[in-house]
């Protein structure tokens, strides 16, 4: 029991108190004349983690990230890293690297000679520059191309070139900006494992940049999601998208119906909720302190959604009867938008289980929706 604690612990740094952070940002900020790019931002990031910077075009990913490689001048605050201020430090100074979105290679450079170039600084001789270029092209599995220009590489092996340059230093960090974003679908899916697996291989805590919320929670140790110049949620992917915070987060990552209500009833750990657009009380298990007379939107995923023809049973789970206004056959999954009496539109997902061309559930089918009360969050309207 002790053992599996302090394994946790150790996959989980952030839960131990005792742990001290590599990377800490104290109210980091940067503004552009009266513009604020990024507020007073404050993070601890622990060694060895896959730390995803997400949010919308324009939050201030990129700046931050600059900040941290020392490319952009902070406007307030400070920078460390392993205990040592960095804020004043050139970024060839710090023990860290960038991975750009365009993967930035030198055309007229073979492979090798690009991923070589990530040594300039480092005066080796001739055969251990060698030796450690020939490691980090195997290292991202492109032993033998390195002879190739970028031009005869295909998408996918760019990007690992460009890995590769940015990891030979051994930086203690290394930061990626939308690393995968040149790759097509299925080129990213398998990637992002490849870019997983290096990580715990090489064990450099990784900070990386993306827009892509799935790229986000199927990559990341943690996630801080930014809105607007700010830091508005930091947590574990399952912790970002079962309990969002605000309405931001929880409409930032998939689908979230959002339903607005007035608290009428408060019990330990079960709220009621009001909602007048659907004409009805909800339910929500959920520990947030909430009081009775509170304005309250509640967030339910689509696919905690149950869809049935006849009534479920009767308990206390929320009910809701509607009809089936829009669909869509996405394959593994169905995706339906329910019309209530009221007129609002829940989107609910029903897993396709059985192989068959019809449809169980119709356009124009009267529908029951219910969901558990504990599948639901309470967030501040
Ligand atoms: P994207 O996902 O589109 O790359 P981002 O979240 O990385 O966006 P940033 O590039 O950090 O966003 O930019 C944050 C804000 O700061 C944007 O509104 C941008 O226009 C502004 N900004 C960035 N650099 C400068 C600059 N040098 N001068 C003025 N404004 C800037």
């Amino acid at each position: 029991m002790v053992t599996a604690q302090r394994q946790n612990l150790a996959e989980r740094p952030w839960l131990d108190p005792t742990a001290q952070p590599q990377i800490v940002l104290e109210g980091l900020g940067k503004t552009y004349g009266g513009f604020t790019a990024v507020g007073s931002v404050n993070l601890s990031i622990y060694k060895g983690e896959m730390f995803a910077l997400v949010g919308a075009s324009g939050c201030g990913k990129t700046t931050l990230l600059r900040m941290l490689a020392g490319f952009v001048t902070p406007s307030a605050g400070r920078v460390s890293i392993d205990g040592v201020d960095m804020t004043d430090v050139p970024p060839h100074e710090r023990p860290v690297n960038m991975m750009f979105q365009s993967y930035a290679l030198f055309p007229h450079m073979s492979a090798a000679d690009n991923v070589g170039y990530g040594l300039k600084r480092l005066r080796l001789d001739a055969a251990t520059r060698r030796r450690r270029v020939e490691e980090a092209l195997e290292m991202v599995q492109l032993g033998g191309l390195g002879a190739r220009k970028p031009h005869q590489l295909s998408g996918g092996q760019r990007q690992r070139v460009a890995l590769a340059r940015a990891l030979i230093r051994r930086p203690k960090v290394l930061l990626l900006d939308e690393p995968l974003s040149a790759l097509d679908k299925k080129l990213r899916e398998s990637t992002q494992f490849e870019l997983m697996d290096l990580q715990y291989e090489v064990g450099i805590t990784f900070i990386v940049v993306t827009h892509d919320q799935d790229e986000a929670m199927a990559l990341s140790s943690r996630i801080a999601v930014m809105d607007r110049g700010a830091v508005v949620q930091v947590g574990t992917p399952a912790e970002v998208y079962e309990f969002p915070r605000t309405r931001f987060v929880a409409d930032f990552f998939g689908t979230a119906n959002l339903l607005e209500g007035t608290v009428s009833a408060c019990e330990p750990g079960r709220v009621t909720v009001h909602c007048a657009q659907l004409g009805c009380d909800l339910y929500v298990d959920d520990g947030a302190r909430a009081q009775v007379g509170e304005r309250v939107c509640i967030a339910v995923r689509p696919e905690k959604i149950r869809l049935s023809k006849t009534p479920p049973e009767p308990g206390r789970h929320n009910r809701l009867q509607g009809v089936v206004w829009e669909l869509g056959y996405l394959g593994n999954r169905s995706t339906y938008q329910i019309k209530t009496p009221g007129g609002t539109i829940v989107t609910a997902f029903a897993q396709n289980e059985r192989r068959t061309l019809d449809w169980r559930i119709d356009w124009s089918d009267e529908v029951y929706l219910s969901w558990d009360a504990d599948a639901a969050v309470l967030l501040q309207s």
